[in-house]
């Protein structure tokens, strides 16, 4: 499917809401039938008909049809935040006494239900370097059920062979679940490297513009509709109408934001490759990166983020580095207009900061839509002080 038709027509009936351009918000929590009959076939199947909002939703229902098609998916749920859409796939694929493979250093509130959530339901999760696949294999145990994944990853954007691991599961029978938000699919399709389920947050590169936080889920027609009758619907966690509206909208200038994105991320790249002040920067798409012909071969793109060890002695320099940025926000997510910097070291004690570990020393960079210019004098002044 064109990608233009996916964004600007698909699952927009627009003679159905008087002709008008953008879709309307239907914000009704639920929709009346005119027969027990109707009612009755509602009842027995939600996941065909309007019924509760907590189920589905007409303006939620365009969203997801442009979402599942820009995943080459037969379908997809949308949650009101990422967190939830990784539950729901984690939830829907264990049970007491399963084990879960998962690449190291997942997204935070993953390791959260890894940790402290599953186990109380006597689910187990075993971490390993996904980088290599013999360790997928040496990991893999009689009850694994479930690999998780996240390529790239956000931080060292350590990456899987998709293809490889899909493989591999497929003849395990195990079911694979990437996190997808570093690329989104304009950037990897995980599904045609047979990937099971792809989700994302979709607070970060969908929404756009920092004002909404929801998530992605993804997959085969069968393993969606069995979600949405269980998780989907029992955590109730689905995106509300004007939140999906504003995602329609995200989506509109997706590809050019991704575009100007990526396009100045490379400049600011080359800028810090060159500067005395930084020792190193890790980023996909430079061929410095250890797995740069992986992610080449598996990804069409990568913007946006990236992270430099910067040379500093002591955690003062860095936080005096960070203070100093007059344009570059200090915030956590990404993803939206606005140039974003988070230094590792304010994930731990001051006193704790080591300046012979790099990773202390790491700075995760987020380029959003300014002028490059802008950035590299912001940076630059930022540098100069410390
Ligand atoms: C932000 C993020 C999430 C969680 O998404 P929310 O919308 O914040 O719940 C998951 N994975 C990655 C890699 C993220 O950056």
């Amino acid at each position: 499917m064109d990608i233009s038709y996916i964004i600007n027509e698909l699952a927009e009936d627009r003679e159905n809401y008087f002709n008008a351009i953008a879709p309307p918000i239907v914000q009704s929590s639920n929709f009346a039938f005119k027969s027990v009959d109707e009612m009755r076939n509602a009842f027995a199947d939600e996941y065909s008909t309007y019924l509760y909002s907590r189920g589905l939703n007409p303006t939620v229902d365009i969203l997801r049809k442009k979402l599942a098609a820009l995943d080459n998916a037969e379908d997809c749920l949308v949650f009101n935040s990422g967190a939830a859409a990784i539950f729901a796939a984690v939830l829907a694929n264990v049970k007491s006494g399963d084990h879960i493979v998962s690449v190291n250093k997942p997204y935070t509130w993953a390791q959260k239900m890894f940790k402290d959530i599953l186990p109380r339901f006597g689910v187990t999760t075993s971490y390993i370097d996904g980088r290599d696949i013999e360790n997928f294999e040496r990991a893999i145990l009689p009850n694994t059920t479930v690999i998780y994944l996240e390529s790239p990853n956000s931080w060292d954007y350590a990456i899987q062979d998709l293809k490889a691991v899909a493989e591999l599961a497929k003849a395990e029978n195990i079911v694979t679940i990437i996190d997808n938000s570093y690329c989104t699919p304009i950037y990897q399709k995980p599904i045609d490297f047979g990937i099971d389920l792809t989700l994302q947050s979709a607070t970060k590169y969908i929404g756009g513009h920092s004002d909404t936080v929801a998530g992605v889920l993804s997959g085969s027609k069968k393993m969606i509709t069995r979600i949405f009758n269980s998780e989907y619907m029992n955590i109730g966690s689905g995106i509300s109408p004007f939140n999906a509206w504003l995602l329609i909208r995200g989506l509109r200038t997706l590809p050019m934001r991704l575009e100007r994105i990526t396009q100045t991320t490379e400049v600011i790249l080359q800028y810090l490759k060159q500067h005395q002040k930084v020792e190193a920067v890790l980023f996909p798409f430079d061929e410095s990166f250890s797995q740069y012909e992986l992610a080449r071969r598996q990804m069409k793109g990568a913007c946006g983020l990236l992270t430099f060890i910067i040379k500093a002695d002591t955690v003062g320099q860095i936080e005096k580095f960070c203070n100093n940025l007059q344009h570059i926000l200090m915030a956590v997510s990404w993803g939206g207009h606005e140039s974003l910097i988070i230094p590792k070291c304010a994930g731990l004690p001051a006193a704790h900061f080591n300046p012979l570990n790099k990773e202390h020393r790491m700075l995760r960079l987020y380029i959003g839509l300014e002028e490059p210019d802008y950035l590299i004098k912001d940076l630059a002044q930022a540098f100069e002080i410390i």
